[in-house]
């Protein structure tokens, strides 16, 4: 694996984008800005019709490192590559004219898993207001996670001992069922399937860690546990 890429005024960058980095202590917080740089250097940024900055890299990689953040070996064994789109997309993979409504994209669907797909607007604004649970980098890259197996079925395998599988997806469907009633805080998007509720409430974990608390204390323990997060 190649060195890092010097970030300049990553700190400030970080500390403006992101929630989870403002409760790092300090010496957490220099260990984020390394793996975010080694991240840039590893893994390659495609820009298609647009124009990407070191800073729009750094958020990637911000993104992606909030899930594996205590897990110090883990680097996306899979990803080699991360497509930059102007705007939204469709499954043709256009990003202009009408019947657009894809932010990102990874994984099953795509016909190169090594790939990942994110729409800059999208990656921009999910960043730009850090606590509505919404957050297209963090979305797509748990669910890489969750396909590691190559099943994205909404449970980690590499994150979480097979032993807490039964509870996790026993778990996940009672508040799928939440969902369904119309009583859950998580984005009514997570009531699609397991792997897409495992991505939504990923979101609002990092994104909001005390919304979730508050309205889903168990799911809250069980994902602290999920991400190492105690
Ligand atoms: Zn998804």
């Amino acid at each position: 694996m190649k060195g890092g890429v010097h970030v300049p005024n990553l700190e400030q960058l970080l500390e403006l984008n992101l929630p989870f980095y403002q409760s790092l202590a300090p010496k957490e917080r220099l260990e984020f800005n390394k793996r975010v740089e080694i991240f840039i250097a590893n893994k390659r940024f495609t820009a298609i019709d647009c124009v990407i900055t070191i800073q729009d890299k750094a958020l990637i990689a911000a993104g992606a490192l909030l899930p594996i953040f205590r897990f110090p070996e883990y680097y996306y064994p899979q990803l080699r590559e991360i497509l930059l789109y102007p705007d939204t997309f469709n499954h043709d993979y256009e990003y202009a004219g009408k019947e657009r409504n894809i932010l990102g994209m990874v994984g099953e669907r795509l016909e190169l898993k090594s790939t990942m797909i994110l729409s800059l607007k999208a990656m921009r604004q999910g960043f730009g207001n850090s606590k509505d649970g919404k957050n297209v980098v963090i979305h797509e890259f748990l669910h890489l996670i969750d396909g590691d197996d190559f099943e994205i079925d909404g449970f980690p395998d590499s994150l979480l001992d097979h032993q807490y599988s039964i509870p996790f997806m026993e778990l996940i469907r009672k508040e799928m069922q939440k969902i369904e009633k119309n009583k859950s805080a998580l984005d009514s998007y997570a009531g699609t399937n397991p792997a897409e509720f495992f991505a939504v409430a990923g979101e609002l974990f990092f994104e909001n860690p005390a919304k979730m608390e508050k309205n889903h204390p168990e799911l809250y323990k069980m994902l602290k546990k999920v991400f190492k997060q105690d």
